[in-house]
């Protein structure tokens, strides 16, 4: 079965959805394995790379979906109007796209692939359970934005995270606050720790209070019933009152006003990221110190973030507001990504047909799959 891997399109994409490595197990497989020309070469992956692990090198998009059962992206592909080419219209009937398509948000996306008959999985509907755990790339990514984002904050910082005793003297370490406590904000306390700094982190799940412990940060928050109710079956945050929220915020500020570096990483799922830190939270802070908000594609958790921009405050604060983080470490996150839809085609991979079978009483199918024979089907969607 012929797979093909496509150029990322969208603005500031900077992932590719196979590397050398996975091209050659999707060969192993059973594929003959289609990369689009260039399609690594933001994220390091020359094309040299994957002629080498055995993969054609397609001169176009067309060239790598001429006669492609499977397409492998990292965001869904340009349809009509979106850009310079229309990928999707390329794809043929039947064929099984599998990426992060963000269909959820953008239901009339789904309706354009189910309309060219293109069965889809979207892989950031994958249920966050222990089986799921290699194929989960929510997690993979967020691993990665947590570590980057920790440092690209202490780069921006003129000051040093570690104590720093020397003969002319002492520089204090710095103080770092974590604000949610999931994949990437436990990833970004583990970063800020190892680099030296003094590290506390708030989330509102009970669950996350042990877990900033457990990596040695100190726990900072306010809790009560509703808290302790925060958790989803799913195991996210739930979206909590503007009463929580506000005797929260009261905690935090008086925290925040001696923190050296904020790291935002909060997230309520299928919503706008929750305002952490107010206008005069920042502004109460130390000229220098660095807020970095990942949670800027979701609007951000600092009220001053402006998403895709660095901004700096009257009082001498930067916010980095940078959008896609995993993107800002394209190799990796690749590698991470291409690992985790590789794991999938392998977990689902008929040998005898050589082809992919995907189950649709299988949990894992049922979560991620949008579009089946011409018709949207996730319930999500429905
Ligand atoms: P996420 O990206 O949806 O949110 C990030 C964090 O922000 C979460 O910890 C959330 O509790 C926190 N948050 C939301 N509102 C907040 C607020 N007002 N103040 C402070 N923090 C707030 O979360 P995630 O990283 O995707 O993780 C979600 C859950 O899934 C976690 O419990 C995680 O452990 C779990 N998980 C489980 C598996 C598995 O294999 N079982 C895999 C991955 C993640």
């Amino acid at each position: 079965m012929r797979l093909a891997v496509l150029k990322e399109r969208r603005a500031g994409e900077t992932r590719v959805a196979a590397t050398p490595e996975t091209a050659k197990k999707l060969a192993a497989l059973g594929c003959s394995v289609a990369i689009e020309a260039g399609a690594g070469a933001a994220a390091g992956y020359p094309d040299q790379l994957y002629a080498d692990a055995g993969a054609e090198i397609a001169p176009d998009a067309e060239a790598a979906l001429f006669g492609a059962g499977i397409v492998l992206k990292v965001r869904a592909p340009l349809g009509t109007g979106e850009g310079e080419i229309d990928e999707l219209s390329l794809i043929h009937r039947g064929a099984l796209l599998i990426g992060t398509l963000e269909a959820i948000a953008n239901p009339e996306r789904a309706r354009a692939i189910a309309s060219v008959g293109v069965d889809a999985c979207s892989m950031e509907l994958l249920p966050r359970t222990t089986r799921a755990q290699s194929m989960d790339v929510l997690s993979s990514q967020a691993n990665l934005a947590g570590y980057r984002a920790v440092v690209e904050g202490a780069a921006a910082f003129d000051r040093a995270f570690p104590m720093l005793m020397t003969a002319a003297g002492t520089i204090p370490a710095a103080n770092a606050f974590i604000m949610g406590a999931g994949v990437a904000g436990l990833q970004a306390i583990a970063t800020a720790r190892r680099l030296g700094a003094r590290v506390s982190a708030t989330d509102v799940r009970p669950a996350a209070k042990e877990e900033i412990k457990s990596l040695g940060a100190s726990y900072v928050g306010y809790e009560d019933e509703e808290s302790r109710a925060a958790q989803t079956s799913g195991g996210y945050a739930k979206a909590m009152s503007p009463e929580f929220l506000a005797k929260q915020a009261e905690v935090v500020a008086a925290h925040i006003a001696k923190q050296d570096i904020v790291v935002c990483t909060a997230l309520v799922q299928g919503r706008r990221a929750p305002i952490l830190v107010t206008e005069a939270m920042v502004a109460s802070m130390k000229p220098g110190s660095i807020i970095v908000d990942i949670a800027s594609d979701a609007g951000g958790n600092c009220a001053l973030t402006r998403p895709g921009e660095v901004t700096v405050t009257a009082n001498g604060v930067t916010i980095l507001g940078h959008t896609n983080w995993p993107g800002r470490i394209a190799n990796a996150a690749s590698a991470l990504y291409a690992r985790n839809l590789l794991t999938f085609l392998t977990t689902f991979w008929d040998k005898e047909a050589q082809a992919p079978k995907l189950p649709e009483d299988d949990d894992l199918v049922r979560g991620v799959t949008i579009t089946r024979n011409g018709a949207v089907v996730h319930p999500g969607l429905a």
